[in-house]
């Protein structure tokens, strides 16, 4: 019997970019015969026409399945609505702007098959196109979160990515709600294979990242997978502690000697400044950890479906 596989794909506000992706996909399924194909379209409450395209294409092809949420619960949750509902032995996730070339699933298949891997994820080398301040920022991000987190993420690593059965049930199997997939992909471990592929420009619409947005999400990522700021934040407070020891030593013994009056008003309160700064930074990072434990705790559905091509 014919293997199956499951292609995902979320959508948010991409009219325009469904019908090239269909039709490029389309095709790479009629290359890859050795396969049963199903493509489900995650239409994460998007503004636009999305659903009745997905709709549209559900009816042409039956192959094309979907799960359409309520509102925009964000690109992770659309990747976990899709895993869930795939049934395919092996499952790829892909963005609606062909930003994901669908002609290299032959190549990862290969590898999947041929080698042995269990899993080929896709980085990109370049980042052609992208504002400047964007990709040095991304960098600075992936050389933080690999200093002081235990797993992995690789630079410019994409969602892009072709798993077996086995992997896709352990990424659901991570239940958390502040869901970050580069992070949890690595976690997940098994054998990946990494496919190196230049930056292709969105077929159409536009990027839903924000300079804001990928900030956040940067953010998140950090505090979902790391607890060194909690650990910096308790050394820092120490170092100060020390120092501020050594000073009073230093002003008490300055004062017996010289019999110093009140003097250094200036520095004093340059020296408030900075350790209610510190003290302010530290309680926000502490904020951020219970901020997102609490979220954990509130147990809330990662996704609310409103309907799916089974009704
Ligand atoms: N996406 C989504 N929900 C969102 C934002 C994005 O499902 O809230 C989807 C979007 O439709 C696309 C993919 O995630 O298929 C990647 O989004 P985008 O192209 O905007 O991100 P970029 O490629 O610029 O990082
Ligand atoms: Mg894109």
């Amino acid at each position: 019997m014919k293997k199956k596989i499951s292609v995902v794909v979320p959508c948010y506000n991409e009219e325009e970019a469904l019908k090239y992706f269909y039709k490029e996909i389309n095709d790479v399924s009629k290359k890859m015969k050795e396969l049963n194909f199903e493509f489900i379209f995650v239409n994460d409450g998007s503004k636009d026409k999305t659903l009745d395209e997905i709709k549209q294409l559900a009816i042409d092809d039956k192959r094309v399945r979907y799960v359409s949420f309520s509102r925009n619960f964000g690109k992770e949750a659309a990747m976990l609505a899709g895993l869930e509902y795939s049934r395919g032995d092996f499952v790829t996730i892909m963005d609606a702007d062909l930003q994901d070339p669908p002609e290299l699933l032959e190549e990862m298949y290969r590898l999947i098959v041929e080698e042995g891997y269990d899993c080929v994820s896709t980085r990109r080398v370049t980042r052609k196109g992208e504002p400047p301040i964007r990709s040095f920022f991304a960098r600075m991000f992936y050389q933080i979160i690999n200093g002081i987190s235990d797993i992995e993420m690789v630079d410019g690593a994409r969602d892009y990515r072709l798993m077996t059965r086995q992997v896709v049930d352990a990424i659901i199997s991570v239940k958390e709600y502040n869901r970050y997939s580069k992070g949890i992909f690595s976690f997940v471990g098994f054998n990946t294979k990494w496919l190196e592929y230049e930056n292709v420009q969105r077929i159409a619409g536009e990027t839903k990242w924000s300079f804001w947005k990928l900030f956040v999400y940067a953010l998140e990522g950090i505090t979902a997978f790391s607890t060194t700021p909690l650990i910096l934040s308790a050394i820092v407070g120490f170092v100060f502690c020390i120092v501020s020891f050594i000073m009073i030593l230093v002003i008490v013994l300055k004062t017996l000697i010289f019999g110093d009056p009140v003097s250094g008003w200036p520095s004093l309160v340059c020296i408030i400044f900075l350790l209610s700064g510190i003290q302010l930074f530290s309680v926000g990072v502490l904020g951020q950890y219970l901020s997102k434990t609490y979220l954990e705790t509130k147990r809330r559905p990662i996704y609310i479906v409103k309907e799916t091509e089974e009704k």
